[in-house]
């Protein structure tokens, strides 16, 4: 609550909120929800596999759950031990597929060391990857075409178009190259026609590839790394990054981002947190909605 008073005290960029607008997203999931249900006679169904205790991943698991239960979509949770043999994980991953309960699959990443991330995501059926990791579903977005697309580059993008309207022709920037984030990030802005540069740990003069944004999305990992300098004035920011501080004494969670010194020049900033993370959880729920809409009407790409 401090930080979150603090931030709008130092603010002259608008905070773009993005729990507002994953309430409003969360919302018409649950509409379609229901609808889906007076249809098919069941709830659209999640199956949520966590292998091992990480603390933070337990938090995310939990909080995904909750949210797909306030969304009128079912959730089977597999809390499996660390122990979890990989062959034990891709035979719960078969069963699932052929599930007629469940629509989504989400794999809590990261995995154990002794479980390849590659081979689980690549046995979840494409019509059922909610994550959009897929190999299949990373094709056909690089292709531009309908796909399930990864959650978080989704909710930045639906809290850019809300922002800017139309994207076309805008100079984006995105600074990681992650297969969950940066690259689909920016395949989704060269989708909407804007000029996209991709920036990482090798580029020549991170701000000044910066500066040239009209839209900047940061995910990178490192706390408070973008300041001012790297702002172009009147830039909308997204800012991904959830790190934990501490500071004052406090522990707490900060952006990529530093949120004070941005704010004095770009036009409109997401906080961290109450930014970019609720639009991930919202957009889980809209692809499960998506993909069980797709199975059940007998439109999802199948792959045999
Ligand atoms: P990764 O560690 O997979 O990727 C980080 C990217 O940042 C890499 O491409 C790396 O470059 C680049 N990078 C690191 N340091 C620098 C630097 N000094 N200058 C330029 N580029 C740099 O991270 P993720 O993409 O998975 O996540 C990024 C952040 O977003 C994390 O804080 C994570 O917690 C957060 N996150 C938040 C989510 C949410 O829902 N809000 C969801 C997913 C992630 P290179 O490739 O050259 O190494």
């Amino acid at each position: 609550m401090t930080q979150q008073l603090d931030q709008i005290l130092c603010t002259q960029a608008r905070i773009i909120d993005g729990r507002d607008f994953a309430e409003t997203l969360r919302k018409s999931v649950a509409l379609g929800a229901r609808a889906f249900r007076e249809k098919h006679g069941k709830a659209p169904g999640l199956a949520v596999v966590l292998v091992g205790q990480d603390p933070a991943s337990q938090v995310y698991v939990k909080t995904k759950m909750k949210k797909a239960l306030e969304s009128g979509i079912d959730s089977f949770p597999h809390l499996l031990d660390s122990s979890t043999s990989q062959a034990e994980l891709l035979q719960l991953i078969d069963k699932l597929n052929n599930d007629r309960y469940v629509h989504g699959i989400l794999v809590q990443l990261p995995l154990p060391a002794h479980i390849d991330e590659s081979k689980v995501i690549t046995a979840i059926d494409p019509a059922k990857d909610v994550d959009g990791f897929h190999p299949i579903n990373v094709g056909l977005l690089t292709q531009g075409k309908a796909s399930l697309v990864p959650c978080t580059p989704l909710g930045c993008l639906m809290m850019l178009k809300d922002q800017l309207g139309n994207l076309s022709g805008k100079k984006a920037v995105v600074v990681g190259r992650s297969n969950i984030v940066g690259k689909p990030m920016a395949n989704l802005l060269l989708q909407e026609n804007c000029t996209v540069t991709i920036v990482h740990s090798r580029t020549q003069d991170l701000n000044n590839e910066c500066r040239q944004a009209d839209i900047l999305v940061v995910a990178m990992g490192k706390a408070e790394f973008i300041k001012a300098e790297a702002i172009k004035p009147g830039a909308i920011v997204i800012d991904v990054g959830i790190n934990r501080v501490e500071k004052d004494g406090r522990s707490m969670l900060v952006g990529d981002v530093d949120f004070a010194a941005v704010s004095s020049v770009a036009a409109a900033v997401t906080p961290v947190p109450g930014g970019v993370g609720p639009m991930t959880v919202a957009c889980l729920m809209r692809n499960t909605l998506i993909a069980a809409d797709a199975i059940e009407s007998d439109k999802a790409h199948r792959y045999e």
